[in-house]
């Protein structure tokens, strides 16, 4: 692949604060940006030189948005795959491609693809009906999550089973949708890999953050991650065997759950930059976004080393109201310019500089 030059125009499927965070680092890299979204007045959109405001699915105007870009990347995974196709046939490259997308769409494909590359993840069973249910929980050790095997984010679409009873009450409250049921995990941690791949195989990634949910949203992201360094260098090795069975180009995080013994289990993949890759700007020489757009412009990757102990906390709801005055000295404020805040809803994040890395 040749190098994409500042100065060319990279298209972004979706509108959210990834798009808009990758926008301002190609603007930092001299290159224009067109948004293709829904959504009007998004985030991205915004932070853009132009948008096309269509469906997912409105072939016209995809050919169109298209035609006006060099490269044409992704900022939400759940883009109709049929889309990707589409950007592809009017011989825009486009990365990352239809493949890795529709892997990550489905968590029980996903879970196959993690197994059959050897990535261990959580015992889990695919599950049609109410009535796989409690066979299935049986199976899984007696408590799991059910989860939709399509759509779900920030904990959406996921209900605990604790016994047979709560089958049919679990399978309703996720939408009575196709799903997995997966073992609960009582892990020690959770951390994630943030890798970044290039169209020349040049594969990199950086320190796995230790990673903090509360109320199935990411709430804190902190490096170190306080793990042995075997169990950073494993996950990191396990992140870069999946880019590249995968044959992906661009950013990519793999999430796992922490056993007390250091096992790890893979928990799931986004094909895109991902919100515990936050602190990467300010902690380390290169960050994912500055890295998604070198990685799919066939730059030579950045340096990914750390600089910083850091900690990244998002900002949900009407934290994301926050008062300029009460930011720390060693705090970098990042905002997403959403228009109202409402519950649940990331508005931002801050990243806190701890001290310059020691280990
Ligand atoms: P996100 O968009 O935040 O990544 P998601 O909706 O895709 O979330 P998951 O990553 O599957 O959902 O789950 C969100 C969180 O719920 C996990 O990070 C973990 O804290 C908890 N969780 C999920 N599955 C399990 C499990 N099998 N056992 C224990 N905890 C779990
Ligand atoms: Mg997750």
């Amino acid at each position: 692949m040749t190098m994409i030059a500042p100065g060319r125009t990279i298209g972004i499927l979706g509108g959210g604060q990834l798009g808009r965070m990758l926008a301002g680092a190609a603007n930092q890299l001299g290159f224009d940006v067109h948004i293709f979204c829904p959504e009007a007045d998004s985030p991205a959109s915004r932070a853009a030189r132009k948008t096309w405001q269509a469906d997912y699915l409105d072939t016209a105007a995809l050919t169109e948005f298209a035609a006006s870009c060099d490269v044409v990347t992704l900022e939400f995974e759940n883009i109709p795959v049929l889309a990707t196709e589409t950007i592809q046939a009017c011989g825009v490259p486009l990365h990352p491609g239809p493949t890795a997308l529709a892997v990550s769409q489905d968590r029980a494909e996903e879970k196959a693809f993690l197994n059959g590359i050897g990535i261990a993840t959580a015992p889990h069973e695919v599950i049609h009906a109410a009535a796989d249910i409690p066979a299935a929980l049986e199976r899984v050790g007696g408590t799991g999550v059910l989860k939709t095997r399509r759509d779900g984010y920030d904990g959406k679409g996921q209900a605990w089973v604790r016994s047979p009873d709560e089958a049919e009450a679990a399978w309703s409250a996720i939408g009575e949708a196709p799903a997995v049921l997966e073992a609960a995990i009582g892990f020690e941690c959770e951390i994630s890999v943030i890798v970044a791949r290039s169209s020349t195989g040049e594969t990199l990634s950086w320190a796995p953050p230790r990673n903090v949910h509360e109320a199935g949203i990411l709430s804190r992201s902190i490096v170190p991650s306080g793990l042995d360094k075997s169990v950073e260098s494993e996950a990191r090795e396990k992140a870069m065997k999946l880019v590249r069975a995968l044959d992906y180009v661009g950013v990519l995080a793999l999430e796992f759950f922490v056993l007390s013994d250091g096992t790890l289990l893979a928990n799931e993949f986004a094909p895109r930059v991902h919100n515990s890759g936050h602190w990467t700007p300010e902690a380390c020489q290169t960050g994912q976004f500055e890295q998604h757009v070198r990685a799919i412009c066939g730059w030579p990757l950045g340096d990914t080393r750390r600089l910083h102990d850091a900690e990244m906390r998002n900002l949900i709801g009407d934290d994301g109201l926050v008062d300029p005055a009460s930011l720390k000295p060693d705090e970098t404020l990042t905002l997403y310019g959403k228009r109202d805040a409402r519950p649940g809803r990331k508005m931002g994040h801050i990243t806190r500089r701890i001290a310059p890395r020691k280990d």
